[in-house]
């Protein structure tokens, strides 16, 4: 019986979205005058290989980076030393990476890829969370966000609101360009998570005019101002809403109940053994002060083996008992945000909170969205290429795949990143180590 071996995807293969990145960082205008030994593109995408090979530091990139497998699969010319990087990168504006998730985002509409992350109807889910990656009372750049203490200590810290298109049937995200919360320039007051959010959606929309989208947010989210900032740049919404936080909206759910308006329905999942009770209720005011805002309501009661988990949310999307299923599952899988972006990139071998090393200006911040970039092009590999696939499945963790593809990296000269994945799917004929004799 012939084998079928595993094919990568021409247009969203490793080695395309490389040179995608490398050839759109090359438009970057360098902000150093002159004509500098080590170019900015490759600085940056020395940077950018920094994370995709999930090195543990700076320090252990730096000792291997004669290898010159990174000129051949990541089209480096030359690669600066730890120092140089640094200083090449730090005065580097953040917004200026944002052309490279649009580059990778346009090949994954062109390669129908983006298509199969469709939630309903031509809608993709977008789920949006702020997450913090570095706190020190001691290191500090001009962007950290301050804490002052009481005793007069103060506290810096890095955040970013993170976005990335997510499904609930899938494990991979499509992350988009993060919104660094800094704080400004000159500014004496702290960033915070709802700006960043409104500068996200304003951005989001100049990059993404016509995508359809349904964001979902957790329930700090449920307020009137930011409900109406959602509506202004048209897209949907499916919100966590607590008993707590939302005293109002509940009352008047109930009043409604009482009036005979709420609508219920079960539904029992003979595979899971999973048993699910919705309360909803369309066209309720979420707040007394906005009473003219008008939310759909719904509540979920999940019974597993005798467990019972509850949620409850707002949306403008229509709710009814064909929908509300479905529903549920999107607003749910907003933990993917967490857990399968956040989680993935500080525990699964990229080293989101390692200082990498954090400069004057904004090289915390350019490390930290270089690394989303490389994530976002080994989240493409995992949903898209069957050579990818088959190699994580033959390796069995994350972790492992990534320590394999470090030693073959620097102990064997490849062609490309196919050549690598071929190399970890089929395994390599070892040889014996080359020994230098003193013949002295
Ligand atoms: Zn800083």
């Amino acid at each position: 019986m012939a084998i079928m071996a595993p094919k990568v995807h021409k247009l969203l293969s490793a080695d395309a979205l490389f040179a995608l990145v490398r050839k759109a960082l090359s438009s970057l205008g360098d902000h150093r005058s002159g004509t500098p030994d080590i170019c900015l593109a490759d600085a940056l995408m020395s940077a950018f290989a920094l994370f995709s090979l999930k090195s543990p530091s700076l320090l252990a990139f730096d000792k291997e980076r004669t290898e010159d497998n990174l000129q051949r699969l990541y089209g480096i010319k030359r690669v600066p030393c730890d120092t140089s990087m640094r200083e090449i990168l730090d005065p580097v504006e953040p917004e200026s990476l944002r052309p490279m998730f649009k580059q990778v985002f346009w090949q994954l509409q062109r390669g129908k890829a983006l298509e199969t992350m469709v939630f309903v109807q031509g809608h993709y889910l977008l789920a949006l969370d702020g997450t913090g990656y570095f706190s020190s009372t001691q290191i500090h750049c001009a962007s950290c966000l301050e804490q002052h203490q009481r005793n007069g200590t103060v506290t810096y810290a890095h955040q970013l609101l993170g976005a990335a298109l997510i499904h609930p049937d899938k494990r991979e995200v499509i992350p988009l360009m993060p919104e660094p919360i800094v704080k400004p320039d000159g500014a004496s007051k702290n960033d915070c998570e709802r700006n960043a959010a409104k500068r996200f959606l304003t951005k989001f929309r100049q990059d993404h005019p016509h995508l359809q989208v349904i964001v979902t947010e957790d329930s700090l989210s449920s307020n009137a101002p930011h409900i109406e900032m959602l509506h202004e740049h048209n897209v949907h919404y499916l919100l966590g809403v607590k008993e707590g936080d939302h005293a109002f909206l509940l009352q008047q759910v109930t009043q409604a109940e009482q009036a005979g308006r709420v609508t219920y329905y079960e539904r029992q999942d003979a595979a899971t053994g999973a048993h699910h009770r919705f309360r909803f209720v369309s066209n309720m005011p979420l707040t007394a002060s906005h009473a003219a805002l008008r939310v759909n309501f719904i509540e979920c009661w999940e019974t597993i083996n005798s467990k019972v988990q509850h949620f409850s949310w707002v949306t403008d999307l229509r709710v009814n008992k064909g929908t509300v299923y479905r529903l549920m599952q999107g607003a749910r899988a907003r933990w993917r945000i967490e857990n399968e972006t956040f989680n993935t990139l500080k525990n699964q071998g990229y080293h989101f909170e390692h200082n990498f090393g954090h400069g004057y200006q904004h090289l915390s911040v350019v490390f930290a969205i270089l690394m989303m970039l490389a994530f976002l092009v080994d989240q493409v590999q995992q949903l898209c290429c069957p050579l990818f696939q088959a190699s994580w499945a033959k390796w069995g963790s994350k972790r492992l795949l990534w320590e394999k593809m470090r030693a073959l990296f620097y102990d064997y000269a490849l062609d490309s990143m196919e050549h690598l994945f071929r190399a970890l799917y089929y395994g390599v004929k070892k040889s014996a180590p080359i020994l230098d004799i003193d013949s002295s």
